[in-house]
This record gives structure tokens, sequence and C-alpha cells, in this order.
């Protein structure tokens, strides 16, 4: 269906539209179902008997909740204003335990002899503190960092702290890139370069020889099976990264004409992010466990077996192969790993291998919630007719009137491409200076009523037709979101990623609304308009509630820890947005940990070449010059010179 420039009504928050009624009856249970919560939220996140969305910790003396409402006020009271992404430590620390105690588990109870080893991919979300939490988190199981570059080689080597986990280096290095490796080497700890190329093991072989000392070498290799899934391209032959079978036979040949095949120790593998199949993880593992055995039986003294990412979250609850989600758990996961590794290598008699993985999505998408309040809604409700319709209207409109009193008694679908074939003549009439504006906007705001009420008939209808579901999608209302989905959310713009999202409070009233959501920046790709449905169907609209100009409304986006801190961009100067790391204690308080201010306007202008403080001096000009001409007052030109100072220092995002 064509939609033409749609009558649109913007709604300042004051304003509630009247028609719909609150149920009263609404229960809390409804909105679980409804947004589908018991499906992605794990046990993190659940809904109080007053209507709140509500987080909950495990700490060693039970499971403490907070309210999102307790911890909003914190925030404010903070001087945090929304949007905020708020990390939880909580979570990271129980996503680190669970990771590895899940394998511990798989080990112990296959009696597999070799142990498990997690490294964490820094490009998943490089914050420091985030990092950080995952080393404290993950001392006791020498839980290890993945650095695909020397920025996140630095990381690693100033963050690890224990000389039993790994560092593991992927991507192209450079000399310095290979330094950086050696002195972790020659510190003591177990930093693996991860051959991409043959190149680079030319000049790690110089540099070994260069510092006198072993370095520890890994080959990732290119495998063919192919998976399924948004973020399959890492597989197949035409996959960017790894080596060929034909290279990986020169590595073993020239690690041995050069006396280092001691320090081949490791294997790797990666099949790309968010495996939503557990048989393509099956599938993959094989035919990687058949280059172990090969590299073992040619004489390489493999010790480590690095299986990469694609440890999958379940965005959609659904449990399934669709995209945003996945059909297996982490124990599954866990266990047909160990199981798969220990058959293959079985048959051969060779000795179990350190298990390793780099689990970078799984492990930290739960933690980050991004808050943000609506600041106005615009919605598609038709005026009333006027009791009096006015006299000598032109045909298209008459055509109308009828087409609206006989709604109901003939098939919506004909009364729908009826009141589609008069509104365009009417606009033809229009364009042919035939029909006044008023009668137009008369015209637009009946054919609006018309569809409406055809929109409100067809939730009844057993099967939708494709027509009337995109009349229905059309009508919803537009929520506007204080924060950018360039910045904050880049996966939702980029590759349509689903996230669920939901309101934080009122969860016991009915959400009488279907809404998409815009963003503050003024591009048609700022919007939300792909979510969660309780059915794990992914829904055009979501239903929200009516604003109540008493207070704000908020709504969080949820798992989105994983990838989107760093990906997002300036797209229309809007910055990053303020970030609070809070911990729910044993008590059931919230401690603030950290609070990072997002930019001030002046820091993204500065981003992109200006000088803020130049920018304020030719402004200052400008203004000088205005009251030389005695266009404004010295009193006027102060306050404007003072506003300007002030803006540079102010949020990107809207202020109340
Ligand atoms: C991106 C990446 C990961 C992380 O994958 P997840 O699916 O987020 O766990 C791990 N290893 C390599 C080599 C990667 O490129």
């Amino acid at each position: 269906m064509k939609t033409e420039p749609k009558p649109r009504k913007k709604n300042p928050i004051k304003q509630v539209p009247s028609n719909s009624s609150t149920d009263q009856d609404w229960t809390v249970q409804q909105s679980r179902e409804l947004y589908g919560v018991s499906g992605w939220a794990e046990d993190y996140f659940d809904i109080d008997s007053n209507g709140d969305l509500t987080v909950t910790a495990k700490t060693s003396n039970g499971k403490p909740s907070v309210s999102m409402a307790t911890i909003i006020d914190g925030l404010n009271q903070r001087g945090l204003k929304t949007p905020v992404m708020l990390r939880i430590e909580n979570l990271i620390e129980d996503r680190v335990l669970r990771l590895n105690n899940a394998f511990a588990k798989a080990v112990a109870d296959a009696n597999y002899r070799g142990a498990y080893r997690a490294v964490f991919p820094i490009k998943v979300n490089q914050q420091h503190h985030v990092v950080d939490s995952i080393m404290r988190s993950g001392q006791t199981f020498n839980h290890g960092l993945e650095a695909g570059s020397k920025a996140e080689l630095l990381v690693a080597l100033a963050s690890v702290s224990s000389k039993d986990s790994l560092i593991v280096c992927n991507g192209y290095k450079d000399e310095e890139f290979i330094d950086l490796g050696f002195t972790a080497c020659q510190l003591g700890y177990q930093c693996f370069f991860v051959l991409e190329t043959l190149e680079e093991l030319d000049l790690i072989i110089r540099r070994a020889k260069h510092f006198d000392v072993q370095p520890l070498i890994g080959a990732r290799v290119k495998l063919t099976t192919k998976v399924e899934g948004h973020w399959a391209g890492d597989s197949g032959d035409r996959s960017l990264f790894g080596l060929t079978t034909v290279e990986l036979i020169g590595v073993v040949d020239r690690l041995r004409d050069n006396d280092m095949l001691d320090c081949f120790r490791l294997l790797h593998f990666h099949l790309g992010s968010q495996l939503t199949n557990i048989r393509n993880v099956r599938d993959g593992l094989k035919e990687a466990c058949q280059y172990y055995i090969g590299l073992v039986q040619d004489g390489v003294p493999l010790e480590y077996f690095d299986l990469g990412g694609g440890l999958a979250v379940d965005y959609d609850g659904t449990a399934s192969t669709e995209p945003h989600s996945r059909n297996y758990n982490l124990q599954e996961y866990a266990v047909d790993i160990v199981e798969t590794v220990m058959k293959s290598l079985d048959a051969y008699g060779i000795d179990h291998p350190v298990i390793v993985t780099e689990s970078g999505r799984w492990t930290v998408a739960p933690m980050s919630v991004l808050i943000f309040n609506v600041l106005a809604v615009s919605n598609f409700e038709p005026d009333d007719l006027p009791e009096q319709i006015p006299e000598g209207l032109c045909d298209p409109i008459r055509s109308m009137l009828e087409t609206f009193a006989i709604v109901g008694t003939q098939r919506l679908q004909e009364s729908y491409n009826d009141a589609l074939y008069y509104r365009d003549q009417l606009r033809k009439l229009f364009s042919a200076g035939k029909v006044t504006l008023r009668e137009r906007a008369f015209g637009e705001n009946l054919y609006l009523k018309i569809v409406k009420e055809i929109s409100q008939r067809s939730a009844d209808l057993k099967r939708m037709p494709s027509d009337l579901a995109e009349l229905n999608e059309s009508l919803s209302d537009i929520y506007y979101g204080n924060f950018s989905v360039f910045q904050s959310l880049p996966d939702a713009w980029a590759i349509d990623q689903v996230f669920p999202v939901m309101p934080l409070h009122r969860l016991n009233e009915e959400p009488t609304r279907k809404a998409i959501i815009a963003d503050l920046t003024c591009d048609c790709d700022g919007k939300l308009d792909r979510f969660v449905g309780g059915d794990g169907e992914t829904q055009r609209t979501l239903q929200l509630h009516e604003l109540d100009s008493s207070q704000p409304y908020y709504v969080g986006v949820f798992l989105v820890g994983a990838y989107q801190e760093t990906l997002g961009d300036l797209h229309n100067l809007f910055g990053d947005n303020n970030v609070a790391s809070i911990r729910i204690t044993e008590d059931g308080e919230v401690e603030f940990v950290e609070e990072v201010s997002g930019d001030t306007i002046a820091q993204v202008l500065s981003y992109v070449e200006y000088d803020p403080q130049q920018m304020l001096s030719r402004f200052r000009a400008k203004a000088e010059a205005a009251v030389r001409s005695q266009q404004i007052t010295v009193k006027a030109r102060q306050e404007m010179v003072q506003l300007f100072r002030d803006s540079l220092q102010g949020y990107t995002y809207f202020e109340e």
C-alpha cells in the first residue's frame, strides 16, 4: 500500500488521547506474556506486583531484587539523565560464573581429561569497567582475554592478572603487535599468537630469534562447514580469516625447518557469532577435530583447542533456530563440545586438549539495559466529524461518506479499496485546483476515520489480508524516544537486530496503544520497528501505555551489552550517552559503582574538528556587532553568549 504523507497529530505529553479505555483487570502476568519476559529475561528480569520491572541478582545470600523505579530515582538524584546505559555488575559476574561452571560440569561428567579455559574477546565490549569486572569475577577460573588489535592487546596486558590465564592474539599482526606479545611471554604470561596468514609466521620467527624467546603459536583454520544465521559470514571457503589446508601444512613445515615445531600448541577456529543451531556447532567442531588430529599425527604438539565465539543469546526468547535465538542452552553447548572433542580424539588415542572458547556476546549481552524516556507521541487519530455535514461537497467526499456509513456491512477489504480510491480521486482534484484546502482536509480526515474503523474491525478477522496488516502498522502511533539508534543500538539499524523492548513501569496497567519508536535523529532509519512478541513472532509494533502528563514514561532496551557500545556513531551529533554501573548488594540495596557522563556538545563538536572556544568567540563577535548596530541590547548580548556557552557544556540529548 502506498502511504502518502499521512495526516499527523503531534500530541505534546500533556494531552492524553481519550478514546481507549484502561482495563482495570490487567495483571502483571499479562504484561509478562505480552513482552515475552519469561523467554528472554532468564532469571535476571521480572515484574513486581506494583507493575515495576525488577532486576534480580544472585549473591551468596540469596536473590535480592531491585525495581527499575528505585534505580532510576537513584540516577536522577545523581544528575544522570536519560538516556542512560545501565550496567548491572552482578549480571556480568553471574555470566562468568555460569560459563565456567557449565564447562567444569561437562568436563567432570564426561571424565574428560583436559581442562576448560574461557577467554573474553575484548572487541565485544572494550569498556574498562566491563573488562575489569570480567577479570575480577573470572580470576578463580583463570578467565583470559582475546585481543584482535594492538590496542586490545595493550588492554589485555594491563588487565590480565593470573599467569594461568590465556591471552589469545587474533587478527593481523605487525611487528609492534608481535613485540608486545613477546613482552607478555617474557613476563611469564601465556600469550598465544594465532596465525591468520603465512607472512605473520616469518615475522614471528624473526622476532623470536631477536628476543631469544620461544613463542606460543596457534593457527586459525578456515572451515568449510556453513552455518546459519545473520552472522555467518565467517564460515565457509570464502571466509575472510584463517589458513587454508595448504597454508596450514606450510606453517608446519616452516616451523619444523626452523626447529620451532614445539611452539605450535594451539588450533583455533571461529564459525561466526550467534550460532543459532547446535548442529552447526557440532558439525564445525567435528571438521575442526580432524584438523587437530591431522596436525598431531604430523608431529605437532598441540595442547589447546580454541573454538572461538558463537555461543548465542536468545534475544527473542523462542529457543529456536530463528536468527535472534538459539536451539540449545549453555549446558548443552558445553556438553556437546566436550563430548564431540572427546569422541573424535579418543578414536585416535590422542590426549585431550584444553578446550578454549571465546564467548563474548553470551557473556556480556544481559548486563546492559538502555533506558530512555519518551518525549512525545504522534498518533493518527481522526477528528470527530462535524454534526452538520457541509453542503456541496465534491463527489469523492460524498462517496467516502457513503463508504463510512456501511463499513462493517461489506467486506473490510472492499471498504478499504473504496476509501483508498476516493481519497486518491480527491487528491487529484486538489492538484488540479478543483478542491479547496479545507475540503481536502475534511476528506483526509474522513479517510482516516474509515480506515481506523476498518482497522479496529479487522482485529477480529481469522485471516488478516496483507493489505490490512500493513494498514494497521501504518496507523500505529509513533513514540519519540530520547536516544539515538545510531549511537546506542547500532545493530538495530545496521542488521535489523531485534532486542527486547518494554516499558519499565506501569506494567499493571494495560498498554492500550500500538506504536513504533522513533529516536531523536532526523533520519527515517532512526527507529525501532521490530519487537519481540509474546509468542516469539517478531512484531512490527509494540504495545505501550498512553502517556500520562504527571510522570515520565521510561522504556528499556534489553540485552544490549554486546557489540552496541562502541560500534555507535555520531549521527546528528548525538554523542555517547550517560553510563551508570550499579551493583545490587546482599540486602537488596543499589550501589552506584561508577558513573560516566556522556559527551557534552563541545566534546562532540571537537570530534568533528571544531574548536568550541573559537566558535564561542565567533558567536560573541556576531552578538557584539549586533549591539553596535543597536539590534540588541548589551544585556541581551550577555544572555545569548551565556546560553551559547552553557549549551556547549550540556548533554547532546533532550533535557527537560
Ligand atoms: C567476534 C569474535 C568472537 C566473539 O564471538 P561471540 O559470538 O560474541 O562470542 C570470538 N572470536 C573471534 C575470533 C571473533 O572474531
